[in-house]
């Protein structure tokens, strides 16, 4: 499968740019796989309506601040490919907040692949407890393939959901709950090794090694249960040198991820 590095959706946040650096520029990452004439999303970034009408963001967006960019959503990028938003078949959702979950109605007719314990907090329940949980984005009703089974063999010393539904098997879902109840890694099978797409939990490459303490701060404002994040990047941690070499990881909001891995 060819990986492509796609930004779509650029925020600004506000009151933070002076303080955080790398966090003052904030990319939305999906990756865009080919698999011979089908595509399929990870993650769907902002979508077209989005970029319109930023109110559908509700208030998390007055400080997140996403600056309006139809050309950075992932129809108009598949569509300056050469290809057709109908050529998505599916999405994985690494998790449902606004900015991962935006683009999917603008991809109505494709599967999106999401943890059952994801589909349950912003679908399922009182979406009123996570603002970012948009019931605007989940209007069309989209195609629901929902996951909870952890009991096949674990990927890298982590539990994990194989056998994603019509999905290749170098597909696999590793459960990241913190950020938000049901987030999930999407772990991805290349030519070159493993890449392990951690969706929100974390935000810029230095909480990998050694994060500001202003970095520190602002991520735990961001995640539900942050005794939870921390756990899970302590998991990603040990993964990286583990598998030195063989595992690659990227964040959704990691600018100098994003940069290194796209060419950008
Ligand atoms: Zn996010």
């Amino acid at each position: 499968m060819k990986v492509h590095y796609l930004n779509c959706g650029t925020f600004h946040p506000r009151f933070v740019r002076k303080v955080l650096g790398p966090l003052a520029d904030v990319p939305s990452v999906c990756l865009l796989l080919e698999d011979g004439d089908r595509l399929i999303l990870v993650d769907s970034g902002l979508g077209t309506r989005d970029m319109n009408d930023p109110g559908r963001l509700g208030f998390p967006n007055l400080m997140l601040n996403a600056i309006p960019d139809l050309e950075q959503t992932a129809s108009r990028r598949i569509e300056s490919m050469g290809r057709k938003p109908e050529d998505v078949t599916d999405i994985i959702c690494t998790h449902l907040d606004s900015d991962h979950a935006g683009g999917l109605s603008d991809f109505p007719d494709a599967r999106v692949h999401v943890s059952q314990a994801e589909y349950d907090a912003a679908v399922s329940e009182d979406r009123s407890r996570r603002p970012s949980y948009r019931r605007c984005h989940f209007a069309h009703d989209p195609k629901w393939v929902t996951y909870k089974d952890t009991s096949g063999e674990d990927w890298f010393g982590m539990e994990c959901i194989r056998g994603l539904e019509g999905l290749p098997a170098g597909l696999v879902l590793v459960p990241l709950p913190g950020h938000t109840a049901g987030q999930c890694g999407v772990a991805l099978q290349t030519d070159d090794g493993w890449l392990l797409d951690c969706g929100d939990a974390f935000y810029a490459a230095e909480e990998l090694e050694h994060p500001r303490a202003a970095v520190r701060f602002f991520a735990r404002l961001a995640h539900d249960d942050p005794r939870s994040a921390r756990l899970q990047l302590a998991r990603i941690k040990k993964v990286i040198a583990e598998g030195k070499g063989v595992v690659t990881v990227l964040a959704s909001h990691d600018r100098q991820g994003f940069d290194r891995l796209s060419g950008d």
